[in-house]
């Protein structure tokens, strides 16, 4: 990755010792444009790249030959992709309107949005791709927050935060593009004692052993690398994270993934996330820690 192809017009362009596989990451994101993650974002304006959380609302959903039916099923996906982000930020504590957030791997910046909306406060994302922060400074432009909500092109192992500046920091499905002792070393850095950090991850689960060919599967769909549970609470302890919360939402996550299975938005990789959160050998955690 050179810093050409990293240089926007709106979105800071910090220098960062980046690796290929960085490279191939934020390519796969600047080419990124899936029906299922932009048409889900228009409902509202709020843009997220996850997954939802939450039983799905068949009486607004209707019957499956209705005309209108397809709206009704992406409003949906969409209410419970933003459920999803109300329950991270849930777990942040009581941001003050002075405090700063850090959004470790922000996408296009729907979490942002609602973290600012929710707490007043300022939010500073990073991710790898120059077109992800610029859709995400554009929507804070369209908003009018756009002095408080800003994405910067930037590895999030080697971030320009001063150390202790964030009162909350996270990462929602970002985590599993990075190794973990080294992301949580950056996110203990930039926290301030008492602060608090909060993930919401797929990780493979250590009872099944070893990770599935589902597992795999979802590895090779998204080019990232899974870790496994085990290795998260491992990595927090060795950096000063200290678990308060962990939750198992995989019975949460599940409707999600059934509904959207039936719908014409699939990208094929459905089915390898309802067969292992059904095995168990995959799990959908939110994992809240202080920072020590
Ligand atoms: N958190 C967002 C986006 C999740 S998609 C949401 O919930 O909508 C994964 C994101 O992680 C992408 O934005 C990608 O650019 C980012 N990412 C992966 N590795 C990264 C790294 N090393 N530094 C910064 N961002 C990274």
């Amino acid at each position: 990755m050179t810093s050409t192809e990293l240089t926007t017009n709106t979105s800071l362009f910090i220098p960062s010792p980046a690796s290929p596989y960085q490279g191939d990451i934020a390519r796969y994101w600047d080419q990124e444009a899936r029906p299922v993650n932009l048409r889900l974002g228009d409902v509202d304006g709020l843009y997220h790249h996850h997954y939802g959380l939450g039983d799905v609302d068949h009486d607004s959903l209707g019957n499956a030959g209705d005309s209108g039916y397809e709206k009704k099923l992406v409003a949906e996906l969409h209410r419970l992709e933003s459920a999803q982000t109300e329950v991270l930020l849930g777990q942040l504590g009581s941001p003050g309107r002075d405090d700063t957030l850090v959004d470790a791997g922000c996408g296009r910046g729907g979490s942002m949005v609602m973290a600012h909306q929710r707490f007043g406060c300022k939010v500073e994302g990073v991710t790898l791709s120059s077109k992800q922060a610029d859709f995400a400074n554009e929507r804070a432009h369209q908003l009018g927050i756009d002095d408080h909500v800003r994405a910067r092109v930037c590895n999030m192992l080697g971030t320009p935060f001063e150390t202790g500046q964030a009162a909350a920091s996270w990462n929602n499905e970002s985590s599993m593009y990075v190794d973990l002792e080294d992301l949580f070393a950056e996110h203990s850095r930039v926290l301030k004692v008492g602060g608090r950090y909060v993930t919401i991850t797929g990780c493979w689960n250590p009872r099944y052993g070893q990770p599935s060919k589902w597992v795999s599967q979802i590895n090779a769909h998204f080019e990232c690398n899974i870790h496994s549970r085990r290795e998260y609470l491992r990595a927090m302890a060795n950096n000063r994270l200290v678990p308060q919360t962990v939750i198992d939402l995989t019975p949460q996550t599940l409707p999600y993934w059934e509904l959207r299975a039936t719908s014409s938005l699939v990208t094929g990789i459905e089915e390898a996330f309802i067969e292992s959160y059904k095995d168990g050998s995959f799990q959908y955690v939110l994992i809240a820690a202080d920072r020590v």
